[in-house]
């Protein structure tokens, strides 16, 4: 049987960005061969990552993981943000990535090769992965407006090319 076509939110952390991470993740994650339908630099506001990471408002680490996501840990107030979209996108993308602590991802995963814990012990683990398609889907309307996307999620098919002209 075919798999479902699924959509899943990446994002590049700023401990990503300012190691130069970019180009190597983007390969790792090529692997999957699922294609890219959404992409953008942003800069994170509290509000947004509070509301992100709202699942995890009542620990301890809270206040720090906003700061990190928000890049006043790394000097880098941005994150890249991706949608990555085809079959089971959503387990071959977080099977990558790796588990969310970095010392006990496995070794050759994104977070197991590239991550660290901070003295903080906040788990630096350079990127955030979706991890079912409830989260998928509310991460991505939070992260993207409908029109940053070239497909419908939903029904799977292309979206007619819009003619902009930059004035
Ligand atoms: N995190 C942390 N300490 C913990 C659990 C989580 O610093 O004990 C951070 C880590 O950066 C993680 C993020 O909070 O990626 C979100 O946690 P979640 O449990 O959603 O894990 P994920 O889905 O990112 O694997
Ligand atoms: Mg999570």
């Amino acid at each position: 049987m075919k798999s479902k076509n699924q959509a899943t939110l990446v994002l590049i952390k700023p401990d990503g960005l300012k190691k130069s991470l970019t180009g190597n993740i983007l390969t790792r994650l090529s692997e999957t061969k699922l294609e890219i339908v959404a992409a953008k630099i942003v800069c994170v506001s509290k509000e947004l990552a509070e509301e992100h990471y709202r699942h995890l408002k009542d620990k301890p680490f809270f206040g720090e993981l906003i700061h990190y996501i928000m890049g006043d840990l790394h000097n880098r107030k941005k994150v890249m943000a991706l949608v990555y979209w085809g079959p089971d996108a959503i387990t071959k993308v977080r099977q990558l990535a790796g588990s969310t602590n970095p010392e006990e991802a496995d070794p050759t995963s994104i977070r197991g090769s590239y991550g660290r814990i901070t003295t903080g012990g906040v788990y630096e683990n350079v990127i955030h992965v979706s991890s079912s398609e409830e989260e998928a889907n509310r991460e991505i309307g939070l992260w993207f407006s409908p029109e940053e996307i070239i497909v419908n999620v939903e029904s799977g098919s292309y979206k007619e090319p819009k003619p902009k002209i930059k004035k």
